[in-house]
């Protein structure tokens, strides 16, 4: 009998959902879960020293650099027993370069597809809770897991989701083609319901 697999990656363009899809999928496997995208914010927020080295990026739509980010997700993942997903993490290719180093199993990336005017659609409307980083596109003011109080992120502006599109396109697609011609890379159509999205997630990996 072959191991299910244990290790996966979740990408995709913001606000394709990785976040909503990347926690829920977790949440049912019992697996490990990093955004690197939620955890650069709260060590903004908490001013630590990583917080300080990332909030310039963060506030002019960049990336942070590899060298950073790769030391965060190194340090998480020394950590972890058992299964874990990362959403967000590989988006360059020195990156996945890096993650492909060490990972000691099977990695399956879960590339969320979807258009980019249905992407700033959802970015005018999405709030995110600032207590446990889950996703809301409804009217609700309070988060529908912790309970915390919803906010608009601070780089979901027409111009913030612009920027970060484009540098998707030049940094993240090359590390998707880095990634698929190494690794397994699952195409997922993003578009329609949380509950659909995640039907086709599972089905895809059957
Ligand atoms: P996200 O919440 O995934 O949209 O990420 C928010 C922001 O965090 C991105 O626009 C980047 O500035 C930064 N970020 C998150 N993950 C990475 C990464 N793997 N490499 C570089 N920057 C990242």
């Amino acid at each position: 009998m072959t191991a299910s697999p244990k290790f996966f990656v979740m990408l995709g363009p913001p606000a394709s959902g990785k976040g909503t899809q990347g926690r829920l999928f977790a949440e049912e496997r019992g697996f490990n879960y990093l955004s690197t995208g939620s955890q650069l914010r709260r060590e903004i927020e908490e001013s630590s020293p990583i917080g300080q080295r990332a909030k310039r990026y963060l506030e002019h739509h960049q990336y942070v650099p590899d060298d950073l980010i790769i030391e965060l997700v190194t340090d998480w993942l020394e950590k972890q027993e058992g299964g874990w997903l990362l959403d967000g993490f590989p988006r360059s290719v020195p990156q996945a370069k890096a993650l492909l180093e060490i990972v000691t199993g099977e990695l399956i990336t879960l590339d969320l597809q979807v258009p980019a005017d249905e992407l700033s659609r959802r970015v005018s409307i999405r709030r995110e809770c600032p207590e446990c980083g889950s996703v809301a596109t409804n009217v609700r003011d309070t988060c529908e897991r912790c309970g915390g109080k919803l906010e608009s992120r601070a780089d979901d502006s027409k111009e913030g989701f612009q920027e970060r599109y484009k540098v998707y396109r030049e940094l993240t697609l090359p590390a998707l083609d880095y990634l698929r011609s190494l690794s397994r890379v699952v195409e997922i159509d993003g578009v329609g319901s949380r509950e659909e999205v995640a039907i086709r997630i599972k089905e895809a990996l059957r």
